[in-house]
């Protein structure tokens, strides 16, 4: 159901906020602490706290966004924003916030967060099996990306942080319009139009006029919102794509890594400018193409505990920097379109002892393989012709260091899924995060500026703070 709260009557305010993850709310909390009686509406597509709350659990968007709603674990340690990449970045993406003035900011976020229901002590360190976890790979040479010190929130905190927050910005002015999509904006003389659609089938369009335009529709928008930017005329650098492929191998195998921690995040840093690193681990869960960047590329769907299934799900992925992408890892932005053309329209799936041996896999060979592949619709055949060496070489090294933490994870049987591909953008902006289109601003992890909580938060806080001084 769409809310009223986008009547035919408001036809103007003086800002606009797409998103109400934890971007958009804090963007909306600081413009309204510095400028009160700002007229501003919040659209939101997903649901607001009530009706997310009589969903099914593990929907990404609504009130909270993904992670205040469903991760709750707020890293409180040091980051910069926007968040840069373990290897070499363009010129243009610079630092605007770090250190103290990082942490002040931080620090401020969780206080909030606290006065509005955050009750959970701050743990300073991984539980010791974790932490041992850590060392083991370090020795390896791999690093184990641990996010302390962290607050963790239970769902009772986040309810009640998401809950005040909402009543609290109700009371100060703003407008929430659940259920609407942002679908399309224009510039004009004194600001942006911005064309909203309901996202049930009602079919109900709206047009609101808005002097300052804050996007972060968080990283699931990352798409729109470069789309978005780009008709608007704000600048736009892409990173260099990260890309590999989805493994799939018994969860016992696995289970040594995803016991302790449900995603572990396994860095290697490579001699040419790249890293090799596990990227989305889903343990029991799938394999689910989707379209990303206009392909068609392998996704890991994660699962609640009780309907994990016996496979587990990680993507091994290569990050080069943008000198690294011209020179020994030319062309991985490429490969998820070559290996479309080759299969249009589905994944390749192929066995890892046919890997090894450089031949295709057989419908017959993945029918008898002791792995049953997740994802019924992919087509087995080749991957291995289709990287390039030292993805392969990298792919060898982190999965023969990962067998000394979790034994059988190199030698036993897997599947391979291709491709796999991440993209991320970024968005020059000033320090308050506007765009060089005077009044748009945008936000959070869409952006590159942001990948947890917290963070999101600091960049929501920046954004707000430029609307109030925009608007005057
Ligand atoms: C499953 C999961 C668990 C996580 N757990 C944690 C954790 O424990 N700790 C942590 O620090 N981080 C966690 N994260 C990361 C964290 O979610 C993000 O860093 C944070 O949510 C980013 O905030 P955001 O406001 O940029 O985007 P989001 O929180 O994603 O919010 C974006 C909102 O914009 C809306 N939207 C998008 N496009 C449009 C549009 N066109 N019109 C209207 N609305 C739109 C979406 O519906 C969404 O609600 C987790 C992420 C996921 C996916």
């Amino acid at each position: 159901m769409t809310e009223n709260v986008v009547s035919q009557e408001r036809t103007h305010v003086d800002a606009l906020i797409v998103g109400a993850g934890t971007a958009g709310l804090l963007a909306a909390h600081e413009l309204l602490r510095r400028r009160p009686h700002t007229s501003l509406l919040l659209v939101e597509a997903g649901p607001s706290l009530a009706a997310r709350l009589e969903q099914p659990p593990g929907g990404m968007s609504g009130l909270g966004g993904a992670g205040l709603y469903l991760g709750g674990r707020l890293y409180l340690g040091p980051a910069t924003l926007p968040v840069l990449p373990p290897v070499s970045a363009p010129s243009t993406l610079r630092p605007i916030l770090a250190g103290d003035a990082y942490q002040d900011r931080a620090r401020a976020v969780d206080a909030h967060f606290i006065r509005l229901g955050a009750r959970s002590a701050v743990r300073h360190a991984p539980d010791p099996r974790l932490a041992e976890a850590a060392a083991r790979a370090a020795a390896l040479g791999i690093e184990y990306i641990l996010s302390y010190p962290t607050r963790p929130l239970t769902p009772e905190e986040r309810r009640s942080v998401l809950a005040r927050l909402h009543a609290e910005l109700e009371q100060q002015g703003a407008h929430f319009a659940f259920g609407w999509r942002v679908v399309s904006a224009a510039r004009g003389a004194a600001g942006f139009t911005v064309n909203l659609a309901a996202e049930d089938a009602s079919g109900d369009a709206r047009r609101i006029r808005t002097r300052a335009l804050v996007l972060a529709p968080g990283r699931y928008g990352a798409e729109w919102l470069v789309r978005m930017a780009e008709a608007l005329g704000a600048e736009v650098a892409q990173l260099p794509a990260t890309f590999g492929v989805r493994l799939e191998l018994p969860a016992a195998a696995y289970a040594p890594l995803t016991d302790l921690n449900p995603d572990p995040r396994l860095q290697m840093p490579l001699t040419d400018d790249a890293v090799i690193k596990t990227y989305a681990t889903c343990p029991g869960g799938y394999v689910l193409p989707i379209t990303r960047a206009g392909a068609l590329v392998a996704s890991g769907m994660p699962v609640t505990l009780e309907a994990r299934r016996p496979s587990t799900t990680v993507a091994i992925l290569a990050q080069p920097g943008v000198r690294g992408a011209e020179a020994r890892w030319r062309g991985g932005e490429d490969l998820a379109r070559r290996l479309n053309e080759r299969v249009p329209g589905r994944l390749v799936v192929q066995r890892r002892e046919d890997l090894r041996a450089g031949q295709a896999t057989t419908a017959e060979a993945l029918a008898a393989h002791s792995v049953r592949p997740t994802c019924a619709e992919a087509v087995p055949g080749a991957l291995h012709d289709i990287y390039p060496a030292p993805y392969w070489a990298a792919f060898e090294a982190l999965l023969t260091r990962i067998e000394r933490l979790a034994p059988g994870v190199a030698t036993g049987d897997a599947l391979l899924y291709g491709p796999a591909e991440e993209r991320f953008w970024h968005f020059p902006t000033s320090d308050q995060l506007e765009t060089r289109i005077a009044g748009l601003f945008v936000a959070g992890d869409a952006a590159g500026q942001s990948q947890g909580t917290i963070q999101a938060g600091v960049a929501g806080t920046l954004a707000g703070e430029g609307v109030a001084r925009h608007l005057g």
